[in-house]
């Protein structure tokens, strides 16, 4: 299993977004089972924040293997279904729809006056350092919360996307770039790559 410092290390820095993202990871492997080595586990996230980091790196479900679909509706909602336990329908699978329904500590008055500071552009040592302790503060909290104060959860059947697949290359008559076949458009009866067709 990998650790919080393990999504740190991929993500570049320690956030209270990215901890959220962790442990919606690690709640979504405890509900559903293991890593997705291949695609049998899918994520729908519905935002792009630095939390998708945590999802990726530990369960798995990534960009760049198709098992990371991003719908850009500005929500905190992260869900998981799971390819392999189709069953009548194929389309739909046993899943897990994570929403984050976490509330902050309040701010002591000196935290807010540091955080106006910080924001009117002031960042002398005492500043960033207020600013910082604030944020591990936050992110310990994240870390040791019980899941209940952390999501509102929802389980059941849910609707899966299509699995990736592999399309053939064409060349761009303008670029001569390959594209792949359903990214290609046809411009004067020749092929073109979207760029090309977006040109003048
Ligand atoms: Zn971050
Ligand atoms: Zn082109």
């Amino acid at each position: 299993m990998k650790k919080f410092e393990d999504a740190v290390e991929f993500h570049g820095h320690a956030c209270p977004g990215l901890a959220l993202g962790y442990r919606v990871a690690l709640f979504a492997l405890k509900s559903l089972g293991r890593r997705a080595a291949d695609e049998e586990l899918v994520a729908i996230v519905e935002n792009n924040s630095c939390a998708v980091d945590a999802v990726q790196l530990v369960t798995g479900c990534t960009f760049g293997k198709g098992n990371l679909i991003f719908r850009d509706y500005g929500k905190q909602v992260y869900t998981f279904v799971k390819r392999s336990s189709r069953d009548e329908d194929p389309a739909r699978g046993k899943g897990v729809r994570i929403s984050i329904d976490w509330t902050p500590p309040e701010e002591t008055a000196k935290e807010k006056q540091m955080w106006d500071r910080y924001m009117k552009g002031d960042h002398s040592a005492e500043v960033l350092k207020a600013v910082h302790n604030r944020k591990a503060k936050k992110i310990a909290i994240i870390l040791k919360a019980g899941d209940e104060e952390l999501f509102k959860v929802m389980k059941g059947k849910f609707d899966l996307p299509d699995e990736a697949e592999i399309y053939p290359s064409l060349r761009c008559a303008v670029c001569n770039e390959k594209v792949m076949e359903p990214r290609a458009r046809l411009r004067d009866r020749k092929i073109v790559c979207i760029p090309c067709f977006e040109k003048e």
